[in-house]
């Protein structure tokens, strides 16, 4: 039997909270009414992750994992599960638990009414230091100011969709796969549901600072041109100052010849200005065809080393583009 239901989860270095979340993940299963599979895709670990998966596989036929064969990041470790679930409803959560999975039961009762994406928003962050939460704050903020799309404020990668939205998602050719933005841009009938993000069951967290703050330049990049714009407004700002300036230089030199003009702080200071804005400005040309150079390259999004649950598919050659075919099937049914 096909599952109703699919549970992702990106694994990266989570051996201290695998067994609390198989725990916790399978009481809500065994409640859910029709199959289920849990779809761990374990994100290149250095630590225990990888065997115990295949644990887990050995005792539970609803465990499915995929391997990857190094560090590929959690957005593009949601996207693989995404390619490769098969349920009828997919929920994607965080591997520490900060996600209850017992909310999934609530968003299904939502699905039911109709709508087919569910995004969890947080209301409450606890025990995430003031740092984090101030920069997120913010973040969300400005990028709900600049996106073409209205993503929502508050919201992660924990949600429920219905196959239709998890299809046309499969189907997006992009290589940055901001998938909240994504989630945002694709339409559907959305509602959100608010929850209270618990603190990490254990480990380190895994996003560094430097992980958040790629992800943040992606979403902004991914869905705004604002930054494109801003050189050129600034450059129209330094050309208005410019201008006003030599007309008042000119005046002094015409009508004040006593007057004296204070050369060198003033040259220094506008062209480290000028060069500090041509800088940034070359910067954010740099961010955009950054990108472009990635979505040409083509490159498949990740690739696999091991998959547990699914056989290559018949004929498949599995050239490596999982993105819009999954050469895989089933390995023994449900
Ligand atoms: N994760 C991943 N690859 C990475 C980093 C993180 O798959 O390179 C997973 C991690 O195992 C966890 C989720 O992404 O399930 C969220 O990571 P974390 O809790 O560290 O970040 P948070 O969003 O809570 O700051
Ligand atoms: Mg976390």
């Amino acid at each position: 039997m096909k599952p109703q239901y699919s549970f992702i989860v990106p694994i990266y270095n989570e051996q201290e909270n695998i067994p609390e979340l198989y725990r916790r993940i399978s009481a809500v299963m065994d409640r859910m009414d029709g199959p289920t599979e849990l779809l761990l895709i374990n994100d290149g670990s250095r630590d225990a992750s990888l065997s115990m998966l295949r644990e887990l596989r050995e005792k539970d036929e609803r465990v499915c994992y995929l391997s990857f064969a190094r560090n590929f990041g959690h957005q593009i470790a949601v996207t693989a599960g995404l390619n490769f679930s098969r349920g009828q409803v997919i929920a994607i959560l965080d591997a520490d638990l900060q996600d209850p999975p017992e909310l999934i039961p609530d968003m299904v009762e939502k699905w039911r009414q109709g709508y087919q994406v569910i995004y969890a928003q947080r209301i409450q962050r606890r025990q995430e230091s003031w740092f984090k939460r101030f920069t997120a704050y913010a973040f969300y903020r400005i990028l709900k100011r600049l996106a073409d799309v209205d993503i929502p404020t508050d919201t992660g990668d924990f949600c429920l969709m219905d196959r239709q939205v998890v299809d046309a998602l499969n189907v997006m050719p992009e290589r940055n796969r901001y998938i909240r933005g994504l989630r945002s841009w694709i339409g559907f009938r959305q509602t959100a549901i608010r929850f209270e993000r618990d603190p990490r069951f254990a480990g380190e967290v895994k996003y560094t600072f430097r992980k958040s703050f790629a992800l943040a330049v992606n979403g902004l990049v991914s869905f705004s041109k604002v930054p494109l714009r801003l050189s050129t407004y600034v450059g129209l700002l330094s050309a208005t100052a410019a201008i006003l300036m030599a007309l008042l230089v000119l005046y002094w030199r015409l009508f004040q010849p006593g007057s004296p003009i204070n050369g060198f702080a003033t040259i220094a200071i506008a062209i480290l200005f000028l060069g500090a804005v041509q800088l940034v400005s070359i910067g954010i040309l740099g961010e955009y065809i950054g990108r472009i150079y990635e979505e040409v390259k083509g490159r498949p999004l990740y690739t696999l080393a091991e998959v547990g649950g699914f056989t290559p598919a018949p004929g498949n050659t599995d050239n490596g583009n999982h993105l819009r075919t999954t050469p895989y099937v089933d390995s023994q049914p449900h």
